[in-house]
């Protein structure tokens, strides 16, 4: 691997190019100079080097400009300012500029070796993130067409089979239909859910960020939810006061936020149960508590409902079709818009989910 890493060292001293070059040629990297910020910048298309060094004073164009072409042209690539004049001001404005690390003139070979080892790790270590993330995208992609397309189509033929198009079916046949279509449901919601997290770390929730009303988007969830709701023989109480202080959220992903814990709490409830919603205030958050009189989450099982794919296992909750991915979801939703969720429960009495979002302008308590 270090044979291949490759070095530029663009400085107009030919002692500090000599001296170092002569260091990394002997530690086995590859290394060409440029001897002004013109040249260098030509090598840098021509040479694509993983490490540039840099120095801050050179006649023509300066380091700082060099560093700022660096980021432009390639994002990744890691650069050491080196410089007879080191201030702390230089410094913080080269690591402004982009510049990976700082070293003042003189050095001694050993400092550059030190200080070029941090460089290169940090940048075999964005190589990997940036290749991991390549496949994780990758992955997502095959997931959403090469899983999710057919699964959606036989779906669909299940409809033509169940609807009679094919011809007569049996009470028996009709039965085994209905249950495998449950299963692929349950596969596709489980593909759902994990797109949804899987996207929700690509795409920054908060660069959709503005001034929302609670009392609104609480309002839109209770519509998506109330007919599932009303199915399971459920009845939603909402209590939301009107003038709620504003909070700064994504509504697309607060309201999804609220359905997965409304969705949970008709589920895991009782026939004939209530889920109500209430809203609370403290000095800094709008708290918003989803209560239901459900089956109630075990003690010991509170601090992993939030963990990807953990799912509670219980006679009673065989019928649920969960995906053990609802909760991660929110948890992922509620954290980027820098809030917090708590939990209380009771077996067989119901369980209280509270969520704190900070009001705008007033910080929020994490
Ligand atoms: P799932 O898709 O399985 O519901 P979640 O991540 O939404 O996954 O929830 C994790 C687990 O927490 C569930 O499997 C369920 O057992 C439990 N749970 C979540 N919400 C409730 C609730 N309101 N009442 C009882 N149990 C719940």
């Amino acid at each position: 691997m270090r044979k291949t890493t490759k070095i530029l060292i663009i400085d107009d001293e030919e002692s500090i190019c000599d001296s170092c070059s002569a260091v990394y040629i002997k530690d086995g990297y590859q290394v060409d100079i440029a001897r002004d910020g013109e040249t260098g910048l030509e090598k840098i298309r021509e040479f694509n080097p993983d490490l540039v060094l840099v120095d801050l004073k050179m006649p023509g164009i300066s380091g700082m400009e060099v560093l700022e072409e660096i980021k432009k042209f390639d994002m990744d690539i890691v650069s050491i300012v080196i410089t007879g004049y080191a201030t702390i001001d230089s410094a913080v404005e080269s690591m402004k500029k982009g510049a990976y690390d700082f070293l003042p003139k003189p050095f001694t070979p050993d400092e550059l070796r030190v200080i070029s080892k941090r460089a290169i790790e940090k940048r075999e270590s964005i190589k990997e993130l940036n290749r991991l993330q390549k496949m994780r995208e990758g992955f997502i992609s095959m997931v959403s067409h090469q899983l999710k397309t057919p699964l959606v189509a036989v779906t669909q033929y299940f409809e033509v089979l169940l609807g009679g198009m094919a011809g007569e079916i049996t009470d028996e046949q009709r039965k085994i239909l209905v249950r495998s279509k449950i299963r692929i449901d349950g596969l596709l919601k489980l593909i759902k859910d994990w797109l949804d997290l899987s996207r929700m770390e690509e795409t920054k929730i908060a660069c959709k960020f503005e001034p929302l009303n609670l009392t609104k988007i609480l309002s839109k969830t209770q519509e998506l939810i109330k007919t599932f709701a009303e199915q399971k023989n459920i009845t939603l109480k909402i209590n939301i006061p009107d003038n709620l202080p504003k909070i700064c959220g994504d509504e697309e992903t607060l309201i999804q936020a609220f359905l997965n814990i409304l969705d949970n709490s008709i589920r895991y409830n009782k026939d004939g149960g209530i889920v109500s919603i209430n809203i609370n205030l403290d000095n800094e958050n709008v708290i918003v508590e989803i209560s239901d009189t459900g089956i109630g989450i075990p003690k010991e099982e509170l601090p992993f409902i939030f963990e990807q794919f953990y799912q509670i296992k219980g006679k009673d909750r065989k019928e649920t079709n969960g995906t053990g991915l609802g909760l991660s979801i929110v948890k992922k939703i509620i954290e980027a818009h820098s809030g917090n969720i708590r939990v209380k429960s009771k077996v067989g009495v119901g369980s209280t989910f509270s969520i704190f979002l900070p009001q705008v302008n007033k910080g929020g308590k994490k």
